[in-house]
């Protein structure tokens, strides 16, 4: 059974149109495709060269979820279809905002992920280069991701089911602290008091980290803590979608996992073996 529940249309920052994405997905005989668009973010928070964060505009927002409770209806019999969306956790001063924003849609499910440690979104590159000069180390820029991502998890009742690329804070780093993984224990530690899932994310790969989020020794102390995982792409072109997932589904059975999760709508799981 193929699934994929973090991909991207063109909505922000996607390549494809979502029906470009549906029919691609058949094509490579996925059984369940989840939308997991971004959240337009608070104006406050933007990239330094991120003409996308203009275009995620409210009306957009509503195109969005409209065009994907039609492709659900279009597909039926063919392939699930989920809506769900992935959003930026900021601060806790943004909560209420979010509470209302999960509310006001039937989602299927939503992706949490930390993107920015205050105004600072650390994952495009130009950005890094600039915001790590704030720090003194690499140790204490992983710090503060993991408190920030402990924070997202202790509010994310009735927010959100999947947390996005645990260890994204790697993205950039060539050098990665020998602690790395430790560093990111008592996040997991927050994790493994809630239900929520932790997804294998491939899209890793192609990225100066060279490898999946999370890393293995972090997905190995998940396992110990049993908390679920399932696969994920984070694809924003339809020939990426479900990509590396058997890569994936081989770390997964390294570290012992028996089980992935499913997610149906709404918010239904299911657990498959790997
Ligand atoms: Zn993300
Ligand atoms: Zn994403």
């Amino acid at each position: 059974m193929i699934f994929d529940f973090h991909t991207h249309a063109n909505y922000a920052d996607g390549e494809n149109s979502a029906t470009e994405m549906v029919e691609a997905a058949i094509e490579k005989g996925l059984s369940v495709l989840g939308f997991s668009e971004h959240h337009p973010r608070h104006p406050d928070f933007r990239y330094r060269n991120d003409p996308s964060g203009e275009v995620r505009g409210l009306s957009i927002w509503q195109d969005y979820i409209v065009e994907i409770d039609l492709l659900k209806k279009k597909y039926k019999g063919k392939i699930e279809i989920l809506k769900g969306s992935e959003f930026d956790w900021l601060s806790r001063e943004h909560l209420a905002e979010w509470k209302k924003w999960r509310v006001e849609t039937d989602w299927d499910y939503n992706i949490g992920s930390v993107h920015f440690l205050g105004k600072w979104g650390f994952d495009y590159f130009e950005d890094w280069e600039v915001g790590r000069q704030n720090f003194q180390s690499v140790e204490e820029i992983y710090t503060a991701y993991y408190n920030s991502v402990i924070e997202m998890v202790e509010s994310a009742n009735d927010l959100f089911e999947i947390v996005g690329h645990f260890d994204l804070i790697k993205k950039f780093v060539k050098e990665v602290p020998a602690n790395a993984a430790e560093l990111a224990f008592p996040a997991l530690d927050a994790i493994a008091q809630t239900d929520l899932v932790l997804e294998i994310n491939s899209s890793g790969w192609k990225k100066d980290c060279a490898e999946q989020y999370p890393s293995l020794e972090i997905l190995r102390a998940a396992k110990e803590r049993n908390i679920p995982i399932t696969l994920d792409s984070d694809a924003h072109s339809k020939d990426r979608i479900a990509e590396n997932f058997e890569k994936s589904k081989e770390l997964a059975k390294k570290v012992g996992y028996e089980e992935l999760v499913v997610f149906h709508q709404g918010g239904e799981r299911e657990f498959v073996g790997t």
